[in-house]
């Protein structure tokens, strides 16, 4: 286990641990988990095997491609993790799955203000439905492609989620105006130097009027949430009628 006690409490199981902290140990993330703002405890889900091969998996009911993770191995890794029987420890339990709910920034925001979270990473074809539904797992997708493993998807949740948490970002102000916050996409950004291959920054964010930036930066983010996005545009239209 990585990480002090107190914050953020991330379980994963996988048959992968060597895959975590990963990207998720360096930068604002990495120091978070120095820090003791988050902890990580990957846990392999092959120790939770009864049989002398230490089988994970097995052919699917019913025939066809691929393996299948078992119910029962699985089970003892989640109750393991929760302290026995079906009683959570107050953590929601995740399925990474492509066939679950796209991830929002409002889902990371709520999972960032709770206790932790326990993450089931799949393999193969996925887990036995029967182990998602006596666990009580919710199905999560990062989107709409097809992954190897639930470890990738783990560790986009993971990222999104631990740059929320009390502390971990430098200027907490440059998280609200952030894409999809706002229910926006941002507007565009710029830097020094003023001219770059014959392209110049945009006068009025060299004016020093405050008022007429921030005019600019909402005309553009509106231009371009609808112009990329027509299905957030269309929400953000809903939402600020009412
Ligand atoms: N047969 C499955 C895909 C299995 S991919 C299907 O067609 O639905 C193997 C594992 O990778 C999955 O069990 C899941 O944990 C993970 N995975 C793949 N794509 C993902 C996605 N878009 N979002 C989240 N997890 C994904």
């Amino acid at each position: 286990m990585t990480g002090a006690k107190g914050g953020f409490r991330a379980t994963v199981l996988t048959l992968y641990p060597e895959m975590f902290p990963g990207p998720l140990g360096v930068s604002l993330a990495g120091k978070a988990l120095q820090d003791g703002a988050w902890s990580l405890e990957p846990v392999q889900i092959r120790d939770f095997t009864a049989d002398k091969h230490r089988m994970v998996d097995d052919t699917p009911a019913g025939g066809g491609a691929g393996m299948v993770m078992k119910a029962d191995v699985l089970a003892r890794a989640v109750d393991h993790v929760t302290g026995g029987g079906r009683a959570a420890d107050g953590r929601p339990k995740l399925f990474m799955s492509p066939r679950g709910k796209a991830l929002t920034q409002a889902r990371v925001r709520e999972l960032a203000s709770g206790p932790g979270a326990i993450i089931l990473c799949g393999r193969f074809e996925g887990v036995d439905e029967r182990l998602i539904e006596a666990r009580d797992f919710e199905e999560i997708s990062i989107g709409d492609y097809i992954l190897s493993g639930g470890e990738t998807a783990a560790i986009v949740v993971l990222d999104a989620v631990v740059r929320l948490l009390p502390g971990v970002m430098g200027n907490a102000l440059s998280g609200e105006t952030e894409s999809f916050e706002t229910g926006l996409l941002e507007h565009p950004h710029y830097t020094k130097p003023q001219e770059w291959e014959g392209r110049r920054i945009p006068d009025v964010l060299l004016s020093g009027n405050h008022g007429a930036i921030d005019k600019w930066r909402r005309a553009e983010a509106e231009r371009l949430t609808r112009e990329r996005r027509p299905d957030l545009w269309q929400d953000h239209r809903a939402s600020s009628k009412k």
